[in-house]
């Protein structure tokens, strides 16, 4: 039984407020025990969610705890994740037409 409207609600390793699913991306550890970035949501294995929109959820200390030794990795994952994200703003760009 699911009720309409429901929401999953995970929690991001870097801030820990809980958020609807669709507002983080997912990380899943891999056989060899790598992160990657499961942007389907869809990858069995341990998975840990980080906000889409909040690069304050990105930094090192705060994914410290959480993924270690390849907190490095994780960010520049991570920092792929936000190009990819449809949930990214467009921005304005300056100088783009030059007549
Ligand atoms: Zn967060």
């Amino acid at each position: 039984m699911s009720r309409k409207g429901h929401v999953p609600l995970r929690r991001c390793v870097g801030c820990r407020c809980v958020r609807p699913q669709a507002e983080l991306v997912r990380l899943v550890q891999d056989g060899t025990g790598a992160w990657q970035l499961d942007l389907a949501r869809r990858a069995s294995g341990r998975g840990s969610w980080v906000c889409a929109d909040s690069p304050a959820c990105r930094t090192p200390k705060r994914l410290g705890r959480t993924f270690r030794a390849q907190t490095e990795a994780v960010c520049t994952l991570l920092g792929y994740a936000e190009q990819i994200q449809p949930t990214a703003k467009p921005q304005s760009r300056s100088g783009g037409l030059n007549v």
